[in-house]
């Protein structure tokens, strides 16, 4: 006869998971742990805190074995729950786009702080879950955005994301290579561009932390140096943009300077380059005569 598996309480089970995802090398395995349990009770961390000693039926106990498996295969827990934070959104996320992280939030906010309440028209170039685009769109009264992205499976995340906010009438989605869509005739001018464009170096794919690896190389993989999104945004960049209005750029840790090089190049007058929280040069901004470069600095307190 099958042995009956004992009936674990919450607490128990949490510190089992954490345990067996250290071994399994994962980087934050009780936060994980915790997570992964919230999502098969529907319940937030605090219920977990303060229901310690309730036993989990049979049913959720399979279940989240499951999802503990996966994470522990690897794959990132926004996949296996479907959703990740981003500012004051939960994001619909699958194996189509890149899990928003908080280096975009930063992002983000610089954007939301520059649009205000006017009325301004974005361009989110690579717009996968629709981060970026919707999180302006969803911090402030006026703005639209136009967000483009070449994956048709991601352009589907993002108008979920959209109609999940009840966005869908601020934005329009369009799937499109940026390649092509840089070197067609103007037909808007935007107040602000925002891309997190692909950036990592070919060579550094494979070196890359498993969790990364199970995102799309399409948005992860910049080219042999990885700035090749960069030179192709920058050099078509000015001609989209309004009078004196700015490109934000989110780089990777050591690309901050070549990109504010390449803009130089390209004829932006003003430039910029703001930190993260872990002190890492992160975002690049470039904007043309007439962009007041101070006021960005102020809003990012840098
Ligand atoms: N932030 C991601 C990473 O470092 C890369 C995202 C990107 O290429 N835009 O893994």
């Amino acid at each position: 006869m099958k042995e009956q598996s004992p009936v674990l309480k919450i607490g128990e089970i949490i510190n089992k998971t954490r345990q067996y995802l250290a071994g399994k090398h994962v980087a934050s395995p009780r936060l994980d742990a915790e997570i992964l349990l919230c999502h098969v009770l529907g319940k937030d961390r605090v219920y977990l805190y303060v229901h310690f000693d309730q036993p989990l039926e049979k049913r959720e106990t399979d279940l989240y074995r499951q999802l503990v498996m996966r994470r522990a295969k690897g794959e990132p827990v926004a996949y296996i729950t479907g959703v990740k934070n981003f500012l004051n959104m939960t994001l619909a996320v699958d194996e189509s786009v890149l899990v928003p992280r908080p280096e975009t939030e930063l992002l983000a906010e610089l954007a939301i702080k520059y649009c205000g309440d006017k009325p301004m028209f974005l361009l989110d170039i690579g717009t996968g879950s629709g981060a970026l685009a919707l999180g302006v769109l969803n911090n402030t009264a006026h703005a639209k955005a136009l967000a483009l992205d070449v994956s048709k499976e991601a352009l589907k995340v993002a108008r979920k994301n959209a109609e999940r906010y009840s966005l869908g009438d601020r934005v329009i989605f369009l799937q499109a290579d940026m390649r092509d869509y840089l070197k067609e005739p103007v037909s808007d001018k935007f107040d602000i561009i925002v891309s997190n464009p692909p950036y990592i170096e070919q060579k550094e794919l494979a070196e890359l932390a498993r969790e990364v690896q199970k995102e799309p190389a399409l948005a992860l993989c910049g080219g042999e140096d990885g700035l090749d999104f960069y030179r192709m945004i920058i050099d078509n960049a000015l001609k989209f943009l309004q009078r004196g209005a700015p490109l934000f750029l989110e780089v990777g840790c050591t690309q901050a300077q070549r990109v504010v090089q390449l803009g130089r190049q390209a004829g932006f007058a003003k430039s910029g380059v703001i930190k993260d929280y872990a002190g890492v040069d992160r975002i690049v901004f470039l904007a043309g005569e007439g962009f007041d470069e101070n006021k960005i600095l102020a809003y990012s307190g840098q």
